[in-house]
Order: C-alpha cells, then structure tokens, then sequence
C-alpha cells in the first residue's frame, strides 16, 4: 500500500498517520526534532530526522514515500523541490508560501475578493508610527512568519505603546482590532478533480490567542456568514490548485466576515469532526491526497459537537473525563506539559 509522507511531527501529523492507518497505508514522519520527542512518531512505521531545508535529506525521505503531505506550515518551499522531484506534495508548494506569511495570505485574499483587518508591512520603528498613524489603535502586532497559538503577538492600545516597542529583527505586520462577535472558521477539503466539499463551520473561541473551544453547529448569527466565507475559501483552494483540507479563520462582524488567517492543512477547530462527521478532516486529507473518493462531511448527529482543548495542566484532569462515559478523550502523547501547550483533546457529540 501507499506510504504517506508527512512533514512535521507534532499531534496533526498524529492524528493524519491514524487516519491513514485506518484505510490501511502507513504513514512516514520527517521532522527535525528527535523520534522520542516526536508525537506522531509513536503512531508512524517510518521516522526521518532532518531539518527542513536539508535537500538530501528530504529527497531521500521522498523516494520512500508514495505523496508527501504537512501538518506543519513553518517550512521554507524552496527546499521542497527536492521533494516534488520525486512524489507529489499536497497541499501544493504554492499554498505554503502563501499561508506562512501574514504579508502573502492577506494580499493574496485580497486580491481574490476578501476582506481582511486593515493592515500595513512593518520593518522599522518608522513602519510601525506610520501604520499606527494611519489604521489607528487599539491594533496588533504580529510576526509575518512563524507565529501560532498567539506567539510573537503585541497588542497595541495606543501610540505611546508602539513608541516603547523594541521591534524583533524579523518581518511584521502591523492589523487593526477588529470588533466581532464571534469567530469561525471554514475547513474544506478539495480533490485534484477539483471536487470541494465543506464541514460544518465551528465557532471558535479563544482564550490568551489560544484555541479553547470549538462548537458545531455555529449560533445563528455566525451562519449568516458562512456562506461568503466559504465562497472565499472556495477561490482561495481554486486559484491555489489546492488538494487536502484547507482552513480559513475569520471574524463575524456586523459588516460580515472579515478573514483572519488561512492553514494549509487539517486544523485544531476541526478536531471535532473525528467524532462529530461522518468523515473526519483528517480522513478526508488522507482520502484527497490519495485521489480516493471523499467521505461525507455531514454532522454524524444534528446537534452537533463541542470540543474543548486541553491546554498545560488541564490536560492533568483525563481521568476525571474519562470518568464520563460520552467524552471523547484524546490526549497526545506529549511528554513534558508546559502552560500554553496543547495536550489534548475532548470531543462531546450533542444529540
Ligand atoms: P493560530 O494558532 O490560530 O495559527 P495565530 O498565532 O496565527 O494562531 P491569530 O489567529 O493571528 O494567531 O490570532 C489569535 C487570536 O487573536 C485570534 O483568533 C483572535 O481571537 C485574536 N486576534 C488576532 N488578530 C486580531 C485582530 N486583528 N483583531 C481582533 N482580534 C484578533
Ligand atoms: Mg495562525
Ligand atoms: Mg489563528
């Protein structure tokens, strides 16, 4: 059978190596981290250590794979050449570049129609009193690159804060606050054939920029939304020749839905569909990079589900939930728990 090759090795490429187990291929992991501290190593045959612009290393890693695939989108695409010389990659190469940037993604969806926070490129301290000047405050300032889980993010609540700033050597983007009332996110998932198919959207809520709670079915007002949001992601898949799962997040305002970011990949606010949907994220991803025919992504029960992170210490309690007999629990191997990280898991479906 196929052998999927997945870069990175945290709890998405977990649970994208239990999808594929489920239909009977094995999953490859590369990663630059070490195979113990590797989450989706404990579930993967195969485990490549190397960095992820190491040429060699990745097309070594490619001839042994059938389609290489990432949970993780903080990689540089130019190395990837390596990769695409052998097997295809999917979500394509072009869809990274597009997504790891705040810069990229924003002219990106802009240019297809969307609307995102208002926002300007920061690279001085002069940059950043322009911006501020012209968008106003409050605002956040946020890394182009590498940012997740609200890390290298400042809220600015005045000028004077920008002013006593030390700027980070890296690229930033400076964005407006955007008054919503809730956030949602669009996850759908496309096939070389061009097929697209959309889950339920989740309303998801943050806490400290960190996912704490997904809830399908959406309240009302977020519905409302969802449909110029998924014609959104619907061009954003087309105009990237996209296959596997994308992810849009944006915020519901009283203007309409104002697009936040985009994930090249299966996503945290998705998790709810491994019990949820007939077809899970993951599964689908699985399906749509193999060229399988697609699962349903209807809700498994019209009330939906709710799925709560498990975020540092609260991951502590399992079993008191695995005490009630209608959670799913999922935890993800992880070995050290620090504040701020995901450990897991709880899905409830809702009859
Ligand atoms: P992820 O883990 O989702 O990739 P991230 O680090 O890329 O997170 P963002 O999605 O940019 O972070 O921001 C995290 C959260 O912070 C958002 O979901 C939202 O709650 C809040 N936030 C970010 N940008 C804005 C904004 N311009 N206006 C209002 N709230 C914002
Ligand atoms: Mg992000
Ligand atoms: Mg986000």
């Amino acid at each position: 059978g196929a052998v999927i090759g997945i870069l990175g090795g945290g709890q998405l490429g977990r649970m994208m190596a239990m999808a594929a187990a489920q239909l009977g291929y094995s999953a490859h992991v590369y990663a630059p981290e070490p195979r113990e501290s590797s989450v989706a190593a404990q579930v993967s045959a195969a485990y490549t250590q190397g960095a992820y612009d190491d040429e060699a290393a990745l097309a070594a890693f490619a001839r042994q794979v059938s389609v290489v695939t990432y949970e993780f989108e903080n990689v540089a695409a130019a190395p990837l050449a390596a990769i695409t010389a052998h097997v295809p990659l999917c979500p394509p190469a072009r869809a990274l570049e597009v997504a790891q940037d705040r810069v990229n993604e924003k002219s990106f969806v802009e240019g297809l129609g969307g609307r995102p926070a208002p926002w300007r490129q920061v690279d001085s301290a002069e940059d950043l009193a322009r911006a501020v000047a012209e968008i106003g405050t409050p605002g956040i300032l946020k890394t182009r690159r590498d940012g997740y889980d609200g890390k290298g993010q400042w809220r600015i609540m005045t000028a004077q804060d920008a002013a006593a700033l030390t700027l980070p050597d890296v690229p930033l983007i400076y964005e407006g606050f955007v008054t919503f009332f809730g956030e949602f996110s669009v996850i759908l998932v496309r096939k070389a054939d061009g097929t697209v198919d959309f889950w339920d959207s989740a309303q998801n809520v943050h806490e400290n920029g960190i996912l704490a709670r997904s809830t399908v079915p959406a309240p009302a007002a977020i519905e409302a939304q969802v449909a110029p949001a998924r014609a959104l992601a619907r061009k954003v898949a087309e105009a990237l020749d996209y296959v596997g799962v994308l992810t849009l997040e944006f915020f519901a305002t009283d203007e309409g839905p104002v697009f936040n970011e985009m994930a090249p990949r299966v996503h945290n606010s998705g998790h709810w569909s491994i019990e949820g949907a007939l077809a899970s994220q993951f599964e689908n991803h699985v399906r749509a990079i193999l060229g399988l025919p697609l699962g349903s992504t209807a809700l498994v029960c019209p009330g939906g589900a709710v799925m709560d992170n498990l975020i540092g210490h609260q991951a502590d309690d399992w079993a008191n939930l695995l005490a009630d007999p209608a959670n799913h629990l999922h935890l993800y191997g992880k070995a050290e728990t620090r504040p701020g990280r995901k450990m897991g898991h709880v899905t409830r479906l809702v009859r």
